[in-house]
């Protein structure tokens, strides 16, 4: 199949589209910023055979998602499979959060999957198939002081999933999200070491995890394996909630 994956340039979305590709399916993945390394990660991807292209787009712009949609079914062909991976952080307590910080978060992590399923599935109730997934997080499970916007937008993603995967599921589309918790990407690597050390004291399995554990979970829910699960939300964080 053909997977969009959108902040596929580094960190957990570059590990998802470079095991979808080893999975043997053609990727599209975007970045807002660094087109370069979205290009080297295209060109990992290419490594196990498949076609890959990297692409510039805001996932909250309207128009760079319906422009990115369109320049992928041009080259690649038919999305089968999409990730809404794109996230950022503008951590702080609500007190001192502007208006700003909180609409920049939602704008990117909810609006952002909202217009690109919004955009694929189309071409998805054509083809009578179709995979979404979502990349939510535990902060979006269970809240997390410091980050009520990315929480907010995190929490409407599994909204977002239940509620499409009722609407879409006739038509043989299945809607998931994965919830991770700690990640060793760049979005962690802001955390101060005390602030690292106090997270993976509870975490159960003493760790971080890294990208690649994520990325097996989403290439599991886009497989045939997962063809009966729909509207589930799947935790991926060393027991973090236990
Ligand atoms: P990184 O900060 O390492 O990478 C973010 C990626 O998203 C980059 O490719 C970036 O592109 C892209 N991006 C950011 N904003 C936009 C935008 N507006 N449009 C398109 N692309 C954009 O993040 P992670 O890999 O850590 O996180 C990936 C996802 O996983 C996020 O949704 C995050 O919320 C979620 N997550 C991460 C956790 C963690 O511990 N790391 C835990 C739980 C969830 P560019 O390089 O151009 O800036």
């Amino acid at each position: 199949m053909i997977a969009l994956v959108t902040g596929g340039s580094r960190g957990i979305g570059a590990a998802i589209a470079l095991s979808l590709a080893q999975a043997g399916h053609d990727v599209a993945l975007t970045c807002r910023h660094r087109l370069a390394e979205a290009e080297q990660i295209a060109e990992q991807c290419r490594a196990y055979h498949v076609r890959a292209m990297a692409l510039q787009a805001d996932a909250g712009c309207e128009d760079d998602v319906i422009q990115a949609v369109a320049a992928v079914n041009e080259t690649l062909g038919t999305i089968g499979i999409l990730v809404n991976n794109a996230g950022i952080t503008r951590d702080t307590l609500l007190l001192r959060m502007s208006l700003d910080q909180f609409n920049e978060v939602i704008q990117t992590n909810l609006t952002g999957a909202f217009l690109m399923s919004r955009a694929v599935l189309p071409a998805m109730i054509r083809a009578r198939r179709g995979r979404i997934i979502q990349i939510s997080s535990v902060a979006g499970l269970y809240g997390n002081a410091g980050q009520v916007n990315y929480a907010a937008a995190k929490a409407g993603l599994i909204g977002l999933t239940r509620s499409l995967a009722r609407e879409v599921a006739s038509r043989n589309i299945t809607v998931n999200a994965v919830a991770p918790g700690l990640i060793e990407t760049d979005m962690t690597r802001q955390l101060s070491e005390a602030q690292r050390e106090a997270a993976r004291q509870r975490i159960a399995l003493g760790r971080f995890g890294k990208g690649e554990e994520v990325a097996g979970v989403v290439r599991f829910l886009a497989s045939d394996d997962a063809a009966y699960m729909t509207g589930q939300v799947l935790e991926v964080s060393g027991g973090l909630s236990l």
